[in-house]
């Protein structure tokens, strides 16, 4: 597909309705080997005298429904490396080709679901934490899910990974550098934290591990928005969870 198609695109209705049945993710995913201690303290079931309650319609037959297979795109990176431009640029790109797909937006989310969480160290992770959790469900909807979170840690990241399943999770690390994020300030919060009035602050005074095995790297300072959206459909028709074009 050629960055124009992208632009070009008239908007095709969705073809089909969306039934969903959300369920509870707590069975299935959480207290693997391979969690943290950290994640596993704050991942402890507390209810007791739950039951996992089993729908009547499978993900496969809402896949079907949408004609597409839910994934989790996993944008990592610093602030202003422009995690949610590429973010809503593909959802854009995706729902013109016809797919379901839905941005959860870092700050976004921290105005409801996460508004009360900070930026400690176990917030962050539990910020996290729940994106993975909520993440699993839209995957279990068949949407294609995008993420545009900093996700500074790479041992919460893997969390969300086992939460949401290697097959149909990949990890975007936009690898832009500090001082273009930083040039590019687009809220101002470099030059607050430079100045000292915010603390802990992604690449200044707190830090980012990046992704060591991503699905995709991408340098914004090389590559626009719509050139990044196409590689990332490409990648989605590869792994066969979309058509290709004229398919
Ligand atoms: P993040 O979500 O990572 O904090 P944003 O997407 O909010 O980053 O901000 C990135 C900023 O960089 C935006 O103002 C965007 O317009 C600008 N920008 C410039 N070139 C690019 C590019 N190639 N890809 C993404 N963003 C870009």
């Amino acid at each position: 597909m050629h960055v124009k198609e992208l632009e070009c695109n008239a908007f095709q209705p969705l073809r089909t309705q969306l039934v969903v049945r959300i369920q509870l993710p707590y069975t299935r995913g959480l207290f693997r080997g391979s969690l943290t201690d950290r994640s596993q303290s704050v991942t402890k079931i507390k209810a007791t005298n739950i039951t996992w309650h089993e729908g009547h319609v499978s993900q496969e037959e809402r896949e079907k429904l949408l004609n597409q297979k839910g994934a989790l795109i996993w944008f990592t990176g610093l602030s202003g490396s422009g995690k949610s431009t590429i973010a809503y640029t593909l959802e854009h790109a995706l729902v013109q080709r016809g797919h379901l797909s839905y941005v959860l937006d870092g700050d976004n989310i921290r105005h409801g679901l996460n508004k009360n969480l900070g930026f400690s160290a176990d917030d962050r992770t539990e910020n996290i934490r729940r994106i993975g959790e909520v993440g699993k469900l839209y995957v279990d909807t068949g949407v294609i899910t995008l993420t545009a979170f900093i996700s500074p840690y790479r041992a919460d990241r893997q969390i969300a990974r086992e939460t949401v399943g290697d097959d149909r999770f990949f990890e975007v690390f936009c690898d832009t550098p500090l001082d273009v994020c930083e040039e590019r300030d687009p809220k101002g919060l470099y030059k607050k934290a430079r100045a000292g009035e915010i603390k802990g602050f992604t690449g200044i005074d707190d830090p980012y591990e990046a992704p060591e095995k991503p699905e995709m790297v991408i340098d914004t300072s090389k590559v626009s928005p719509q050139e990044a959206a196409v590689s990332l459909c490409e990648m989605l028709e590869k792994a066969g969870l979309i058509a290709g074009l004229g398919e």
